[in-house]
């Protein structure tokens, strides 16, 4: 099987399930590394030192944002001229588009959100989640080559070996655009609930708290929102002790307590990390859609009848406000912080 895995990166930082991809495609043979960019140099050798037996390179200024056009004509003038079995791509927003756009040009189809892959003979067979991860479908692809995503954390990522290297090989660039990157929003590259290892996430719980005085002079809407800020500071504490990151239920932010980006759910992201915290969150359908992957999930509710405790590995019935500075407290000398 010959694989070819795209790393996909942001501005130089590699999304970690690129890796997984990589580990992925090695695990079912030969498989090779292909980077877009500007400045590469530090992802290619990093995907020598991650086990990419050869790496290819797209290094030119007209790569240096992303963008669907130069990218997917690189790429797919590539990809027709090595004539890969299968292109991996991590699931990312940019591989979203990149995969879509490479399988209209090699005339073939793409396999989204893979969370299991194995090879029969020729016959690429994935498994992916459906209906909100109710159910898991297999899948095949009877076009060639097979281009498929796979879902961050869904595969183990491989270490990095800092005692293997390589020579890279250039790849013709294709740097024909109508479109320019002018800036960026921060927002939106803020969290990247997709990687975490460990996520806190707050609910509408977060602004009940009476016994918090607002300052004087605030109107009702506006001691929630200071209320939801005191509250997801101590989300955030823990999150931070705990090396996490900060995730939210869609009451609190369409509440404005939280930008959306935090959202976990079926509107928001699907993440799988391995400690999942809900703190004020009574675990609706749609939230838990977005938690099914979570290895262990603790619960955190004044009300010991909420739905989230039915998921939950450990359940603590109590007021947030009191448990998670607690919580903090303990980590911290746990972990010596
Ligand atoms: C089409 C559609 C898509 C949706 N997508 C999403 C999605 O992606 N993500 C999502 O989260 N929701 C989604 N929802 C909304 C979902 O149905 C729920 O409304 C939402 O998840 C509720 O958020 P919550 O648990 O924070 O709030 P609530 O349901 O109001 O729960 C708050 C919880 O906090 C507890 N609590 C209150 N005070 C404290 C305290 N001091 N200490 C401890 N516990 C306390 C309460 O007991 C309660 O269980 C979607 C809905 C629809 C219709």
């Amino acid at each position: 099987m010959k694989t070819l895995v795209y790393i996909d990166h942001f501005k130089g930082e590699v999304q970690p399930a690129s890796w997984e991809a990589l580990g992925l495609g090695k695990s079912l043979g030969a498989a090779s590394a292909l980077i877009l960019g500007s400045g590469v140099d530090a992802i290619a050798k990093s995907a020598f030192e991650h086990g990419a037996d050869e790496v290819f390179v797209a290094d030119d200024t007209a790569l240096t944002d992303y963008r669907a056009e130069p990218f997917a004509s690189t790429l797919s003038a590539f990809a027709s001229s090595q004539s890969p079995d299968l292109i991996l791509f991590p699931t990312t927003a940019r591989t979203r588009e990149l995969a879509a756009m490479s399988a209209i040009d090699l005339n073939t189809g793409v396999l989204t959100d893979l969370i299991g892959l194995e090879a029969n003979g020729d016959e690429i067979i994935a498994t992916r989640p459906i209906y909100e991860g109710k159910l898991v479908e297999k899948i095949v692809c009877s076009g060639k080559p097979v281009i498929a995503t796979t879902r961050a954390r869904a595969f183990p990522k491989p270490e990095a070996d800092t005692s293997k290297s390589g020579t890279t090989t250039k790849v013709e660039v294709k740097a024909d655009a109508l479109t320019t990157v002018e800036g960026y929003s921060t927002s939106e590259s803020a969290v990247n609930l997709g990687d975490a290892g460990v996520i806190v996430s707050g609910g509408r719980g977060v602004s009940n708290n009476p016994s918090l005085q607002p300052p004087a002079g605030m109107d009702d809407k506006q001691a929630e929102l200071w209320r939801a800020q005191q509250g997801f500071a101590l989300v955030t504490e823990l999150a931070q002790v705990l090396g996490g990151a900060v995730g939210a239920s869609r009451a609190a932010v369409d509440a404005g307590y939280i930008p959306y980006s935090n959202q976990v759910g079926q509107t928001g992201k699907v993440v799988a990390p391995d400690l999942y915290i809900a703190c004020g969150i009574s675990g609706a359908i749609q939230h838990l859609a977005g938690i099914r992957a979570a290895k262990i999930v603790v619960a955190i509710n004044k009300d010991s009848d909420a739905p989230i405790f039915k998921v939950a590995r450990y359940g603590v019935v109590g007021d947030l406000f009191v448990i998670v500075p607690a919580l903090t407290e303990a980590f911290k000398k746990k972990l010596g912080k």
